[in-house]
C-alpha cells in the first residue's frame, strides 16, 4: 500500500527537495502544509504540481483546526516538520517570528499531532512516527577542536538556535511525557538546489554571476560543517525507517569548511564550468561581522554513521559543483526570487491547491 506521510514547510528548501524525492523517487503520497512565508516558493514543485501523488495546502502550523482535518482525512504513517523560520540574520532584525513559528507552532503542531495518534489503534501507533528536522545551531559554537554530539549541552547564541533548541526540548518532552513517538535529527549547514540567495552558497553563486562584491563577514575564518541537501534528505529518510524512538540523531557531512574557503571554491567552480576573463575571486570583499557570530561548528555523526548505516553520498567538492550546475541551469528559478514574481503563485494561479 502507498505511504501517506505529512510534511509541514514543505514549499521551502530543504522540505521542497524533500517532497519532490518522496513523490518522484519513493513513489509516497505527501500532504504538504506550508505558510508560504516569504520562504515558501511553489516554484520549486511544479515537478509535482499536477501529480495526484502530491496534495497541497496552504496553511499555518499554529492552525489546529486545519492540521486536525487533513490528520484525519488522510491518516498519514509520519509526519515530518520542516517549517520553520531558518534564517539567522533574519532573527537578529525581528525575532518574533521565529517564537511564533518555531516555539509557538511546534507547540501547536505537538498538541494536534498528539490528539491524532491517541485516535489510532494499537497496530497505527505502533507504525506512526514524528521526525523533528532541526540544526546543530542549538549547541552553541565550538573552539578550534571538538565536535557536537548528541549529548553536548545545548547553548544556543541567536534567536533563531534558541527558537530552535526550545522546539527541541518541546519534542523531547512529548515523547517522555505523552508517549509520542518522535525523532529528532539536528543537521549541519545544508546546500544545494532550490536554496534562498540569501544564504552564504547561492548568494555567492548570484552575486559573482552579476558582477557584485562577494561579501564575506568579519575575517571569514568562522567553520561551518556542509551537507548536500539530498545526503540531509536520505538521512531523515533512514531515521524514519529505523531510527531508535525518542532518540537523537546528529547529521553531518564532515566537510568542515572556512566561510572564506567556501567562497573561494565557489570562484573556483565557476570559473570552470562559466569562465570569464577574470577570476570570480576579484569580487571577493570582506564586511562587518554579524553580532554573535558563532565561531565554529562541527559535528560527530558517528551515531547515525554506525547504528544506522547512513552516510554522506557527495563530498563538499562534489555537491558544491551539482549546486552551482543547477544553480546555471535554473537562472529563471533565481531570477522569479529575486525580482518577487514568485510570490505571484501564492494564490495558487498556475499552481493545483
Ligand atoms: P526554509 O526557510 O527554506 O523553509 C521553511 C518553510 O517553512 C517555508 O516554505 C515556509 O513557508 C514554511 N513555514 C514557515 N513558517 C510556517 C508556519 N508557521 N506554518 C507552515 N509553514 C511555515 O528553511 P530550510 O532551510 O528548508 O529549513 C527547513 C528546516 O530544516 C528548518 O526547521 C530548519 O531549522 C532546519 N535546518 C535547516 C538547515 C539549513 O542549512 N538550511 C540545517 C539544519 C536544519
Amino acid at each position: 500500500m502507498q505511504e501517506k506521510w505529512l510534511v509541514t514547510g514543505g514549499a521551502g528548501f530543504i522540505g521542497g527537495n524533500f517532497v519532490l524525492r518522496q513523490v518522484l523517487q519513493h513513489n509516497r503520497f505527501i500532504v504538504n502544509l506550508d505558510k508560504l512565508t516569504y520562504a515558501g516558493n511553489l516554484d520549486t514543485l511544479a515537478a509535482v504540481a499536477d501529480d495526484p501523488r502530491h496534495h497541497w495546502v496552504q496553511g499555518d502550523i499554529q492552525d489546529q483546526s486545519l492540521v486536525t482535518q487533513l490528520l484525519k482525512q488522510h491518516k498519514p504513517e509520519v509526519v515530518v516538520h520542516f517549517a520553520a523560520e531558518s534564517h539567522v540574520d533574519r532573527s537578529i532584525e525581528g525575532p518574533q517570528a521565529f517564537i511564533d513559528t518555531n516555539i509557538m507552532g511546534t507547540f501547536h503542531l505537538l498538541q494536534t499531532v498528539l490528539a491524532y495518534y491517541q485516535s489510532l489503534t494499537d497496530k497505527q501507533q505502533q507504525i506512526f512516527r514524528f521526525l523533528h528536522v532541526s540544526t546543530d545551531e542549538v549547541y552553541g559554537s565550538l573552539g578550534d577542536t571538538g565536535l557536537f554530539t548528541e549529548s553536548t549541552a545545548y547553548a544556543p547564541n541567536s534567536p533563531y538556535s534558541a527558537s530552535k533548541a526550545a522546539s527541541d526540548h518541546l519534542v523531547r518532552a512529548y515523547h517522555h511525557t505523552y508517549g509520542l513517538p518522535v525523532l529528532t535529527t539536528n543537521c549541519s549547514n545544508n546546500y544545494g538546489p532550490y536554496q534562498f540567495p540569501e544564504k552564504l552558497i547561492p548568494l555567492m553563486i548570484d552575486k559573482a554571476l552579476t558582477g557584485q562584491a562577494l561579501p564575506i563577514y568579519g575575517d571569514g575564518k568562522n567553520v561551518r560543517d556542509w551537507l548536500y541537501v539530498e545526503d540531509h534528505c536520505r538521512a531523515i529518510e533512514t531515521v524514519i525507517e529505523q531510527g531508535r524512538l525518542g532518540e537523537v540523531y546528529n547529521v553531518g557531512g564532515n566537510e568542515e569548511w572556512q566561510n572564506i574557503d567556501i567562497v573561494h571554491a565557489v570562484c573556483e567552480c565557476l570559473d570552470r564550468l562559466k569562465p570569464t576573463s577574470n577570476s570570480y575571486k576579484e569580487q571577493i570583499t570582506f564586511v562587518k561581522d554579524r553580532p554573535g557570530h558563532d565561531k565554529r561548528y562541527a559535528i560527530d555523526s558517528s551515531k547515525l554513521q554506525n547504528e544506522l548505516n547512513w552516510k554522506p553520498k557527495e563530498t563538499f567538492e562534489s555537491g558544491l559543483e551539482k549546486t552551482i550546475q543547477w544553480y546555471l541551469d535554473n537562472q529563471n528559478w533565481v531570477e522569479r526570487v529575486k525580482d518577487g514574481s514568485y510570490q505571484g503563485q501564492r494564490l495558487g494561479e498556475d499552481v493545483k491547491q
